[in-house]
């Protein structure tokens, strides 16, 4: 028989205010210089609210485990999982794709979980090296796996669009723990996502 487990998984965030938001984005815009009188505009700092909002929020989820009846011992790996996160410096988006694999012991978890733990904690402002850890914890966590793994490679939109304007250049940054820790098995799993 196989048993399930099941945790919900949430990020605690305060109750978020939109009118509020809306009301601070119109004094933001307009303190730049920005004149929100036109018809196109009128409801842009909503706009610009809900879109943060939705940035950085997401749904609760249920990380429902299985029991490994059948012993599988290999790497376990979903590769170009999208990110579409916010750097918590500038408030500007950072996306990009997540590779997350792990070696399972006694409980496996179903596929879609391991992108709605990258969604999960990508949508809240971020860095990109805690969001590689925390996905990467979280498992570690909600499996006591044998090793995971976590690549994200991210492009900086605030790098990109100001600053030193790198367009087109990645950031990569990656988590092993346990069994994947060892060189040659972070070989074997960067091989894999070639
Ligand atoms: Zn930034």
């Amino acid at each position: 028989m196989t048993l399930t487990q099941s945790t919900t998984t949430t990020v605690e965030q305060s109750l978020p205010d939109v009118e509020r938001a809306a009301h601070h984005a119109r004094g933001f815009l307009e303190a730049l210089g920005v004149d929100l009188s036109g018809p196109a505009r009128r409801q842009s700092p909503m706009r610009m609210a809900t879109a943060y909002l939705e940035m950085m929020s997401s749904d609760p989820f249920e990380m429902t485990t299985f029991d490994n009846d059948e012993g599988y011992a290999e790497l376990v790996l979903m590769t170009d999982i999208p990110v579409q996160s916010l750097c918590e410096h500038h408030f500007l988006p950072f996306t990009g794709v997540a590779h997350v694999g792990y070696v399972p012991a006694d409980r496996l978890v179903g596929l879609s979980k391991l992108a709605r733990t990258v969604e999960t904690f990508a949508h809240r402002p971020q860095t990109q090296e805690n969001l590689t850890q925390q996905i990467a914890d979280h498992l570690t966590a909600a499996l006591a796996p044998r090793g995971v793994g976590v690549v994200i490679e991210a492009e900086h939109t605030c790098m990109s669009l100001r600053g030193v304007r790198t367009s087109g250049a990645r950031t990569r940054t990656s988590a092993f723990t346990g069994d994947l820790r060892a060189a040659a098995a972070r070989a074997e799993f960067l091989a894999a996502l070639n």
